[in-house]
């Protein structure tokens, strides 16, 4: 069948005028053969729930996603740079609305499921402990022989233990397939070949963090233009995108950026998929794999390395990083040693994971404001109560 007959049954199917009120007719408008369809098995764990007349499963998992705690303290969370340096650059929270929009924008056009796509963007840094990724190594090397911490796996366990919804067992009670894309972000170098959505989301996840940190670093002062034109991506962006050498400044560079890696990777999908077997969802091995073309590829990691010699690795930035992980270090080991020190509701999950599990999920939920107040009443003023962050 080809699309416009497609399209046309759709129509048909969907009555009234041009209204489409059940999100069945709105994916059978929309969505190509290989994208996920939330008419297919869009499974739950407690799988009572009936289905919503125009709000499809994977809408529904945006929304709770959305109106989750977890979700809220983003705000609260760094991503790069700390509160302490200015609010002009991003927060995990920005940051999270920024890979959204772009993996929106991409699986619109490939006429992948948005709704999906836009589930698993605002879910998938929601794990993030504070102080950004020096606050992940912390809990790490304190939790080293339990297996480590990862943002990926404390995601889940947010959505799927902890957080809760109005009269409902705990958790979000998300979809298998949301589910799934995040447990697929723990561990890629098994090399799975995931789903599209899922692929999409990684894919904006570092074309907003490339554009979105040279913004920042121009900001604050780490980097400075000129030295930016040694870089080959940089060079091409601005073009491609015919940029007046006259006009560049930071906002040009950034929007520059963010539209050259959208064009490149959408080209290169569009001829992938044009070229793939139509597949069943579900058939895993068939999947298309979604990449940047090489050379594309080979110039953004250069960018990439050049951020983490200049700004990851910048003097002022670790300076701050040590101060944040040695801060979330001796609160673990206080609270290790002293586990009745924590809110109740934490003490109560001591039998089921673990006294070290335990202080590691309470301190990994924390905004970093929050986790500065309780260094401040427990540490510095010798308080034997720590206080609770709500779920
Ligand atoms: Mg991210």
């Amino acid at each position: 069948m080809s699309g416009t007959e497609e399209m046309d049954l759709a129509r048909e199917a969907a009555g009234d005028g041009d209204i489409v009120f059940d999100w069945q007719s709105r994916e059978r408008l929309l969505l190509g053969s290989y994208a996920t369809w939330a008419s297919g098995p869009a499974i739950r764990r407690h799988s009572d729930e009936p289905l919503h007349a125009y709000r499809s499963p994977f809408q529904r998992d945006r929304d709770r996603i959305v109106h989750s705690a977890a979700f809220r303290r983003l705000s609260g969370k760094m991503q790069v740079f700390t509160g302490d340096m200015g609010d002009y650059h991003r927060t995990r929270l920005t940051h999270t609305q920024e890979v959204a929009s772009i993996a929106r924008t991409i699986g619109r056009v490939l006429r992948l499921n948005e709704d999906l796509i836009e589930a698993l963007a605002l879910l998938h840094d929601v794990g993030h402990p504070p102080y950004g990724h020096c606050g992940e190594d912390a809990l790490d090397a304190a939790l080293a022989a339990e297996g480590g911490f990862s943002h990926n796996r404390f995601a889940l366990q947010l959505v799927c233990e902890i957080e809760r919804r109005a009269g409902t067992s705990p958790g979000l009670n998300l979809t298998a397939a949301v589910l799934a894309g995040q447990e697929q972000r723990i561990d890629k170098s098994r090399g799975e070949v995931v789903s599209l959505e899922v692929q999409v989301v990684d894919v904006a996840d570092s074309i907003a963090y490339n554009a979105h940190d040279v913004d920042d670093a121009l900001q604050l002062g780490l980097l400075q233009l000129p030295s930016l034109m040694s870089l080959d991506f940089v060079r091409r962006s601005l073009l491609e995108q015919q940029v007046d050498p006259q006009r560049i400044d930071r906002r040009v560079l950034v929007h520059a950026l963010v539209e050259t890696q959208v064009h490149h990777f959408l080209r290169h999908a569009q001829g992938v998929l044009a070229t793939a077997e139509p597949t069943a969802q579900s058939d895993d091995a068939a999947r298309p794999r979604l990449d940047m073309p090489a050379d594309i590829e080979g110039e953004r990691n250069q960018l990439s390395g050049y951020l983490f010699d200049h700004v990851y690795r910048h003097e002022k930035l670790i300076d701050i990083r040590q101060r944040a992980a040695r801060r979330l270090s001796q609160l673990f080991y206080l609270l290790q040693a002293y586990p009745q020190r924590l809110p109740p509701r934490f003490t109560a999950l001591i039998d089921r994971l673990g006294t070290s599990r335990t202080v590691g999920v309470y301190l990994a939920g924390m905004t970093d404001r929050f986790c500065d107040e309780v260094y401040l009443q427990l540490i510095e003023m010798g308080r034997d109560h720590a206080p609770d962050w709500e779920a």
